[in-house]
C-alpha cells in the first residue's frame, strides 16, 4: 500500500457540463480519481445527472453528497441522499463517501442491495483541531466497525506538530492492512497532503488549479505532481524543507525539488510553516526528516538547537541550513547566506575585472547597510576576505556592535550619502528597504515623505527640485562604488540596483545570492555537486 497514494481532484463545477470538463482537465493533468460533489450541483436530478457523469467519466470517481452539518451544501433529508448514493453505486462509481455520523444508517439502508464494485469510504471531519493518538485510534475503530472499506479522517492543524499524530495512526493502519486517508487541513497541515505515500495514506486530494481548493491547505494538482513529485515518494524518501513563518512565498520547494529530481535523489522538499522551532525539531526527530533550510524568524533558534556548527556560524550568529548527521542523528548547523553572497560578489568582480579594478575583496572598503542576519553574514564574509568593513544601520548601536565584532567602522545611515573616502568600494544592502511592495524606497536616502515631514509637504517647497537635489547626492554617493549588491530578491532589480546600473556601476542581485545559498544547501543535503544551471534557470523561470 505505501508509496502508491492516489491523487483525487475534487470537482467544484456547479453543473454536469462543468464537472465533465473538469474531469477531462484532471485526467490530462495526471489525477487518478475525481471527486464528484453532488451537493455542489445547482439543480441535481439524480438519474439524469449521475447517468451523464458516470457514463462519460474519463477516470475513476468518488461520489460525495456532503450535508451542511459536515461542511457540505446539502440541506435536505438523508433518505434522498442515500438513494442518490446507492444509484451512484449501481451505475459503477468506484468510491462513495458517507459521513461517520450516519454511516450505520446508510449501511443498514444498503443491506441486501449493495453493489460489489464500489468501495465505501466512511469519513470524519474535524474543523477545529487534531485529537490525540488515542482518540484518533478510537475513531479509526469506530469507522471500521460500521463496515468501511476505507477509513477517512480529516482534522485541522493548529500547529505543524499535529500532523505527526496523524502520521503515526496512518502507519499503524498500514501495518493492520486498513486502508486509510488521513489529512490534516490548513496551512500548517500541508505536509500531511504531500507525505501520504510515505506514511501509507490511501489517497490525497489536490485542487484542479490554485483557487479551486475544496478544503483549507489543499495543494494544486500540478504542485503535487511537479513540485513535490508525489508519485516518486516512497516509504524511504527523505524529507527536507524550508522552515519559516511565513513560508508560502518561498521558492525553495521549486528550486530544491527540481534539483533533487534532476540527480535522482530520493527526497522531497516542503514548505514547513513552523511557530515553535524547538518543538518542531523534537516532534520530527526521526531520520526521515533529514535536513532543513531555515528562514525568518528561526535562524537564531536554529543555531541554539544545533548540536554542532560550522565554525563560521558562531561568528555570524545564525544558521540557515540544518542537517541530521546520518551516523548519530546530531544536528549540524551551517550558514550558506554567507558563502552565497560573498561568492556572488567575488565572481562578479572577477568577471568584470577589466571594468572593476582589482578582482578581489582584499583591502577594499566594503560597506554593509544593515546589521541583521544577512548583514552579519556579509560583514563577516567580507572581513574573512580581507576587506575593510563599514557598517551603516538604522539602529546605530547595532551597527557599532557588529563593526566592533568584525574589526570595522560604524557610521549612521544619514552619513552614508556623504561617505565616499575612496573609489572602488563595495556597497551591500542587507535591509529590507526597497523590497516589494515598497519598491520605490532605497536605503541610500530616506524616502521623500520622511525627509520632508508632513508639514513641509504642505508648504510651497518645490518638491521636484528637492527630489532632484537628493537624487544628485545619491548619484554622487553611488558613483564611488565599484559594485553594488542588494540581498533583496523581490524585485530582482531594486531601486538601489537600478540607479547604480544607470550610473554604470556593476551590480549583483539578491537572486544571485539566493541561487548560490540554495546551491550550498543542496550540496550539504545531498553530498553531490549542485546543478547550477538548472537551479538558476528554475528560479528565474518561476520568479
Ligand atoms: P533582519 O535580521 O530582520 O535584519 C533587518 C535589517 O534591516 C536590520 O538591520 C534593520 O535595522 C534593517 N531595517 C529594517 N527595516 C528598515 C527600515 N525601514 N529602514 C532602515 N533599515 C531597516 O533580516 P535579514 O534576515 O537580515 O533579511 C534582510 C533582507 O535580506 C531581507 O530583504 C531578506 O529578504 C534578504 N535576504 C536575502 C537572502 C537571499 O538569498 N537573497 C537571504 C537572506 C536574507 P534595525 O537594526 O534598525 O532594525
Amino acid at each position: 500500500m505505501a508509496g502508491v497514494s492516489l491523487v483525487c481532484v475534487p470537482l467544484v463545477g456547479k453543473s454536469v457540463e462543468q464537472m465533465l470538463s473538469e474531469m477531462a482537465t484532471a485526467t490530462a493533468g495526471g489525477a487518478d480519481v475525481a471527486e464528484i460533489r453532488l451537493d455542489h450541483l445547482a439543480s441535481f436530478e439524480p438519474r439524469r445527472d449521475l447517468d451523464l457523469l458516470l457514463r462519460n467519466r474519463p477516470l475513476p470517481v468518488l461520489v460525495t453528497y456532503r450535508p451542511n452539518w459536515e461542511g457540505g451544501e446539502y440541506e435536505g433529508d438523508d433518505g434522498w441522499r442515500f438513494e442518490a448514493l446507492l444509484l451512484a453505486m449501481e451505475l459503477g462509481a468506484e468510491y462513495v463517501d458517507i459521513e461517520l455520523k450516519v454511516a450505520q444508517e446508510f449501511v443498514d439502508f444498503l443491506s441486501g442491495k449493495r453493489p460489489d464494485g464500489t468501495k465505501l469510504i466512511v469519513s470524519s471531519h474535524n474543523y477545529q483541531s487534531t485529537p490525540s493518538i488515542e482518540d484518533l485510534s478510537i475513531l479509526v475503530a469506530r469507522i471500521q466497525a460500521v463496515g468501511a472499506d476505507i477509513v477517512k479522517i480529516a482534522t485541522t492543524a493548529v500547529d505543524i506538530t499535529d500532523v505527526a499524530r496523524m502520521f503515526k495512526v496512518m502507519v499503524h493502519c498500514q501495518g493492520q492492512q486498513v486502508p486509510m486517508i488521513g489529512l490534516v487541513m490548513g496551512d500548517r497541515g500541508l505536509m500531511s497532503r504531500i507525505l501520504c505515500p510515505k506514511f501509507g495514506g490511501y489517497l490525497t486530494f489536490a485542487a484542479l488549479s490554485t483557487g479551486k481548493e475544496s478544503a483549507p491547505g489543499q495543494p494544486s494538482l500540478s504542485d503535487l505532481l511537479d513540485i513535490y513529485n508525489i508519485k516518486q515518494i516512497k516509504a524511504d524518501t527523505k524529507v527536507y524543507g524550508v522552515v519559516g513563518k511565513p513560508v508560502a512565498h518561498s521558492k525553495g520547494p521549486i528550486i530544491h525539488g527540481t534539483a533533487f529530481r534532476s540527480v535522482g535523489y530520493n527526497a522531497v522538499y516542503l514548505p514547513l510553516l513552523v511557530d515553535d522551532f524547538e518543538s518542531f525539531l523534537s516532534t520530527y526527530s526521526s531520520p526521515d526528516f533529514a535536513g532543513f533550510s531555515v528562514t525568518m524568524p528561526h535562524k537564531e533558534a536554529a543555531l541554539a538547537c544545533s548540536d554542532e556548527v560550522d565554525p563560521i556560524v558562531k561568528y555570524i550568529g545564525a544558521v540557515n541550513t540544518l542537517i541530521k548527521r546520518p551516523s548519530d542523528g546530531k544536528l549540524i548547523g551551517y550558514n550558506t547566506d554567507y558563502t552565497g553572497s560573498i561568492s556572488a560578489i567575488e565572481t562578479t568582480l572577477q568577471v568584470f575585472s577589466g571594468k572593476v579594478p582589482g578582482a578581489s575583496l582584499a583591502d577594499r572598503i566594503f560597506v554593509v547597510i544593515g546589521a541583521g542576519g544577512a548583514g552579519k553574514a556579509l560583514a563577516y564574509g567580507a572581513r574573512e576576505k580581507g576587506a575593510r568593513v563599514v557598517i551603516a544601520n538604522r539602529t546605530y548601536e547595532r551597527a557599532r556592535e557588529l563593526a566592533n565584532f568584525v574589526g570595522g567602522q560604524a557610521i549612521s545611515l544619514a552619513d552614508l550619502e556623504n561617505f565616499h573616502p575612496e573609489e572602488g568600494m563595495i556597497l551591500a544592502n542587507t535591509t529590507s528597504v526597497g523590497m516589494y511592495p515598497n519598491i520605490h524606497d532605497t536605503p541610500l536616502s530616506k524616502p521623500f515623505r520622511q525627509r520632508m515631514g508632513s508639514k513641509a509637504q504642505q508648504s510651497h517647497s518645490p518638491k521636484v527640485e528637492l527630489n532632484s537635489v537628493f537624487s544628485l547626492k545619491r548619484k554622487q554617493a553611488l558613483k564611488s562604488y565599484a559594485l553594488v549588491f542588494d540581498a533583496i530578491y523581490n524585485p530582482t532589480l531594486t531601486r538601489l540596483l537600478r540607479e547604480a546600473e544607470e550610473l554604470g556601476v556593476t551590480i549583483v542581485t539578491g537572486v544571485e545570492m539566493f541561487v548560490r545559498q540554495a546551491m550550498g544547501q543542496f550540496e550539504i543535503f545531498t553530498g553531490l555537486p549542485a546543478p547550477e544551471k538548472l537551479m538558476r534557470e528554475t528560479l528565474l523561470n518561476f520568479h
